[in-house]
């Protein structure tokens, strides 16, 4: 079993009410001629939850989101929504996307502009024949949650971005489907009118009980938003988690270097100390390399390849020497420093490593100034290579 096979199946499946997840992607395989966008993913979402896709372009997680609304087709594997198999090419089944239930919501807005904001919402309902009375009361509702409802009659052109995006996303969620997608659709917006709306759609997604797959290659969002975190790289899963688990415990360099900043020292596994790993680290210059105890390692043999990973805000830095043991610190030079509004951000050079720590007080630090670094073994991770 690879190391990836581990980590999915060891996920619990979250369960809708039912008793199924809400939706089940199953060995999902996707080809574009030679390149491989989608390799073996296998997810399960429960209803009600927010699930994010995250990884760097081209990993494949547009894919994995189309081949779920049904604008892409799978080569392998199958897709179940709300216990029903909406594509299994195996099978030769394939339901369109307007036959699957889901709402969705992309990057541009995608607001026909010859209609007020009332009627682009309401067309998922006339296309659907719903009655007139159905269909103003659920557009009314679909705008009040998005806080348009006092827009209703104005022509979707007089709009602001933000607003525009609203329209989208009232539009998506007016038929009460099952599933949302959302792909990027805070990219078109700008900076702060983005952390207001991922604020909002965390509430909506609560209020109204959607189960969400969201689409982002921005870490900050996946953490802000998610109920659980899907990271990608290379058309295949590296971890699936809550956003606390990603961050504090990524599987592999990979998720580690992706979610945040990441110290990464190249060593070796030395053996084991209790529920500890003992690493070895070469840092270069003739000097004698660094032995160090970190969380994790447990697959790694003494002998084999092993990172060690440390945040910044993890790695504490002295003037003087601390302790008595050599373990876990590093002696080395202030490159430089930048101010960062609450806290500072030093650069560090160990031996032939640079390493990133970050200070919550002021310290009077020159470049080229010795600083020794220090750091507890339960904040520092050992991955394997
Ligand atoms: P981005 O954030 O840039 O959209 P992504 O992680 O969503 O990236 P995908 O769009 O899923 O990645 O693409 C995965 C791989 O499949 C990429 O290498 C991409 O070039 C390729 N690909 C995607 N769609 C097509 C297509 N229609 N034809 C050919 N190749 C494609």
């Amino acid at each position: 079993m690879s190391g990836t096979d581990r980590m999915q199946s060891s996920e619990p499946v979250p369960k809708t009410k039912s008793g199924t997840p809400m939706v089940v992607i199953d060995h999902l395989f996707k080809h574009f001629g030679q390149e491989t966008a989608v390799k073996d993913v296998n997810l399960a979402i429960g209803e009600g939850e927010f699930v994010t896709l995250l990884g760097p372009s081209g990993c494949g997680k547009t894919t994995t989101l189309r081949c779920v609304a049904g604008l892409e087709r799978p080569d392998g594997g199958e897709i179940s929504i709300g216990g029903q198999a909406v594509v299994a090419p195996a099978r030769e089944l394939y339901l369109p996307p307007e036959a699957r239930n889901i709402g969705m919501v992309f990057q541009s807005y995608a607001v026909w502009p010859h209609m007020t904001v009332f009627e682009n919402v309401a067309y998922g309902l006339r296309v659907r024949r719903a009655a007139n009375d159905v269909v103003k009361k659920k557009t009314m509702r679909a705008l009040e949650l998005v806080g348009l409802d006092h827009l209703a009659d104005r022509f979707a052109t007089k709009l602001s971005g933000g607003q525009r995006q609203r329209v989208a996303l009232a539009r998506a969620i007016v038929y009460e489907p099952r599933v949302v997608l959302y792909d990027e659709p805070l990219s078109n917006l700008d900076a702060k009118l983005r952390e207001q709306m991922r604020v909002e759609l965390v509430r909506l997604q609560k209020e109204v009980g959607l189960t969400a797959i969201y689409v982002t290659h921005d870490q900050s969002e996946a953490l802000v938003m998610s109920d659980r975190v899907v990271v990608m790289d290379k058309a295949v899963i590296q971890q699936i988690g809550d956003p606390r688990t990603i961050y504090a415990h990524p599987v592999n360099s990979f998720v580690a270097n992706f979610i945040g900043v990441a110290n990464l020292i190249r060593g070796k596994m030395t053996g084991r100390t209790g529920e500890l790993a003992e690493i070895e680290l070469p840092i270069g210059d003739g000097l004698a390399p660094v032995h160090v105890r970190a969380v994790g390692g447990g697959d790694i043999v003494a002998g084999q390849p092993a990172i060690l990973s440390l945040r910044p805000e993890d790695v504490q830095l002295s003037l003087t020497p601390t302790g008595d043991t050599g373990l876990n610190r590093f002696t080395g030079r202030v490159i430089d420093t930048v101010y960062l509004g609450s806290f500072l951000e030093c650069r560090v050079a160990v031996g032939q490593h640079e390493l990133i720590v970050q200070l919550d007080h002021f310290e009077q630090l020159a470049p080229g100034q010795t600083v020794h670094l220090s750091f507890a073994p339960e904040h520092a991770l050992c991955l394997a290579k």
